[in-house]
């Protein structure tokens, strides 16, 4: 990979993922398992070599194509929020991206199914993660507010672009006690959700305001 060869050295340093860790902590994550994951995870490999440098700033980052990479909070509020206390057997993520987030899920769970409508970002995803031995993921390329019906039911869906309604087709696909994470449209603004599958029914929670991408395409 082309910034490999960055690794350990001043702004991408493991120091540099160290301060990044302390802020997100500083920030209100507390959940040890995905600070771990974050410290653990070298960001500035999921962006262009430009980009690297800036990788363990609190902002998003371009990654082609209209899309960007989340700031770092968002990637581990998702994480936290998601993954709870438990290790999930199966975690579906819709919008695999830089695949940055895939590689946060993919340390905190059994098996990360992946789904992106942009070949070309997920090819890239796919080589990373390979890169950095990252082996518990499965990928499709398809329309995410459609799920992944051939290996549901999930235990935690994420969605890590802003839907105008919850998709039907994600509530169905998730297991009894699973949980699906999706920021949602409402009015001006965008709302991170947080929706248990309950035996009384879904229990819908309202997290915080949030700026993602659109879903493209089906229910976006
Ligand atoms: N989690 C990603 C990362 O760590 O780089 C960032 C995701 S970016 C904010 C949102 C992603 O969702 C984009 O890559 C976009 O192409 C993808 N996306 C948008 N609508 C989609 C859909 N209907 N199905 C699958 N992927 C979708």
């Amino acid at each position: 990979m082309a910034s490999a060869n960055l690794d350990g050295i001043g702004m991408t340093s493991p120091r540099a993922r160290a301060r990044m860790v302390e802020r997100l902590r500083a920030q209100g994550i507390l959940n040890p398992k995905v600070l771990e994951a974050m410290a653990k995870v070298p960001r500035h490999r999921f962006v262009d070599e430009a980009l690297a440098s800036r990788a363990y700033e609190d902002t998003a980052l371009p990654i082609g194509f209209g899309q960007t990479l989340s700031q770092p909070y968002t990637v581990a509020r998702l994480a936290e929020l998601a993954v709870g206390p438990r290790r999930p057997d199966k975690v579906l993520e819709v919008g695999t991206g830089s695949g940055y987030q895939t590689a946060i899920l993919a340390q905190l769970a059994g098996t990360v199914y992946t789904v992106e409508c942009i070949e070309a970002l997920q090819k890239k995803a796919r080589f990373r993660l390979y890169d950095l031995k990252i082996y518990n993921v499965k990928y499709a390329h398809c329309d995410g507010s459609q799920g992944w019906p051939k290996y549901a039911p999930y235990d935690v869906i994420v969605v890590t672009a802003a839907a105008w309604e919850i998709p039907d087709p994600l509530l169905k696909q998730l297991a009894p006690g699973g949980v699906l994470v999706i920021p949602v449209e409402q009015g001006p603004r965008q709302i991170l959700k947080r929706i248990t599958c309950t035996e009384a029914g879904y229990a819908v929670e309202d997290i915080e305001p949030v700026k993602f991408v659109p879903l493209l395409g089906g229910k976006g």
